[in-house]
């Protein structure tokens, strides 16, 4: 299996030199030449296995240049119970109606990054030995909150890796604020960015795919590489938890083996719901891909009619890690549903970047809704399905997982599907407990995070997530906010190399 680029399929690249570089050097992204297929019987055999024995299956489809001992060392450094709460590591909860909860954030930054981040320093480190390279590895990191602290959290202190992760200042909550800036770690930087995400993503893109800084890196034995799912090295183990999930309820017997599932996913930047995307066309009995979104609608609109559009008010949101107008991991999809056109790719991202605006082929258009169902909901409807789904089952949903359920709830009134669906469950409310809390019993007037975490247990029942109640305690390390044309001087001050 090897890798192409988006923009240039003639690029052949091993899954090891995608996942060091992170992204190509044509600003396209790494994407596996075919797409692996899974047998019945193989997904059969995976009901008996554990989430890391899964997960070997999975990686060695994708990962074809990794030895089986390599993937088992990546797999088990990862999914053991020192990085994640729960022995399953993903949660498949029972069923709500026809739906069930696959809680993908009991990692120990409580969000469904860490399904991937625990992963990705192992893949990376080891993807850096094949190739023989002794660079220092600089991974740069675009966040709307989550993924910033994931990454942080994998990649602290591993030999022979730098990380810095660019927020929005105003664009993340309260407690991922706080998660991100008392990160320790004698490898780490973190900087507040005074734009929204997509400012954050454009520097970061900007910054990689600069010939000049490129240069200036490898001058001082140092070269870039991306935690952001733009890596492949992200992506693969997404796909992971929808094939496992599919082999759980069947295992469990919430459906036969073969029948068919739809999925929701509270989608940004399109990430996750690719990886579902690919285990549907892996073989998994997967239906609709039902893609949710809050009120940043750019993907709703775009399933609907085809026009890319990111020209529109930025709003920010109490699903903030939603807050997205360019959505990376579209042009995999795009680049998969034109049959590796890379001219086309060009084209509209070309477009994209120049216009903000491209539009797709009739052709493709209809491609896209035979799997594909776009839907999206404000916070108003979002709050009022946090204190809905709390009244009528007793389980808290975390804003974002509720924009899913909202959206979800939506799709079956109007079209009466029955079908088992599995709801992508992308963080732990605790991340977001004072909106948690003002759906379920109005505004906390003065209270801090902690308070808020206080109280959201006594509502909720759920356990506090250790590593959050440990930031109480935990010293402010990194407070500096930047203008976003200064992130590439930030940089390379932080690096020791003069701009
Ligand atoms: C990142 C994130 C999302 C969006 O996921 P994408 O893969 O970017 O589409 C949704 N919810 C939460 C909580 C997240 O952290």
């Amino acid at each position: 299996m090897n890798y192409k680029s988006t923009r240039d399929s003639s690029l052949n690249v091993t899954s090891a030199v995608a996942i060091a570089q992170g992204i190509s050097a044509d600003g396209g992204l790494f994407i596996p030449e075919s797409i692996p297929q899974i047998t019945m019987d193989e997904l059969k055999a995976l009901a008996d296995m554990s989430y890391r024995e899964r997960a070997n299956v999975v990686f060695g489809k994708f990962l074809t240049d990794f030895t089986a001992e390599e993937i088992a060392y990546c797999t088990s450094g990862a999914y053991n119970t020192n990085n994640f709460d729960t022995e399953n590591i993903a949660e498949l909860t029972g069923a709500f109606g026809d739906a069930q909860i696959l809680e993908l954030w009991h990692g120990p930054t409580c969000a469904f990054k860490d399904m991937a981040l625990q992963i990705l320093p192992y893949l990376l480190t080891t993807s850096l030995k094949k190739n023989g390279e002794d660079k220092k590895v600089v991974i740069l990191v675009a966040t709307s909150g989550d993924t910033g602290k994931a990454a942080l959290e994998g990649f602290k202190d591993v030999p022979g890796t730098e990380i810095m992760v660019f927020y929005p200042d105003h664009g993340v909550s309260s407690m991922q604020k706080r998660q991100m800036a008392t990160q320790e770690g004698a490898n780490v930087g973190v900087c507040a960015l005074d734009g929204n995400f997509d400012d954050c993503q454009n520097g970061v893109k900007m910054i990689f795919t600069d010939p000049a800084v490129k240069e200036k890196l490898a001058a001082n034995g140092m070269m870039f590489s991306s935690a952001n799912s733009i890596n492949w090295g992200r992506l693969a183990p997404q796909i992971v938890y929808y094939v496992s999930a599919y082999a759980e309820m069947a295992k469990r017997g919430d459906i036969q083996f073969g029948e068919t599932v739809n999925v929701v996913v509270p989608t940004g930047n399109f990430g996750n719901i690719l990886a579902a995307y690919y285990a549907k066309n892996m073989g998994v009995p997967i239906g609709k891909l039902i893609c949710a979104s809050n009120i940043n609608k750019v993907l709703t609109d775009f399933i609907e009619t085809g026009v890319y559009d990111r020209n529109r008010d930025f709003y920010a949101t109490v699903s903030p890690s939603m807050d997205i107008l360019i959505s990376s991991n579209l042009e995999r999809l795009l680049y998969i549903l034109t049959g590796g056109d890379d001219a086309q790719i060009r084209d509209w991202f070309g477009k994209l970047a120049k216009d903000g605006k491209y539009e797709v082929t009739d052709e493709i258009k209809a491609k896209l809704t035979s799997d594909f169902v776009g839907g999206f909901c404000d916070d108003a409807e979002t709050k009022k399905t946090i204190a809905d789904f709390k009244a009528k089952y007793g389980y808290t949903l975390d804003t974002h997982t509720a924009v899913a359920v909202k959206v979800y709830l939506d799709y079956i009134a109007k079209t009466g599907d029955k079908t088992r669906t599995i709801i992508a469950s992308t963080a732990s409310p605790y991340k977001f407990s004072a909106s948690v809390l003002d759906a379920i019993e109005g505004v906390q007037e003065g209270t801090d995070e902690y308070a808020q975490v206080a109280r959201l247990a006594e509502v909720s029942g759920l356990p506090v997530p250790p590593s959050l109640a440990a930031l109480k305690d935990k010293p402010v390390r990194f407070s500096e906010v930047i203008a976003k044309e200064a992130m590439e001087a930030y940089v390379l001050k932080k690096l020791g190399i003069e701009g």
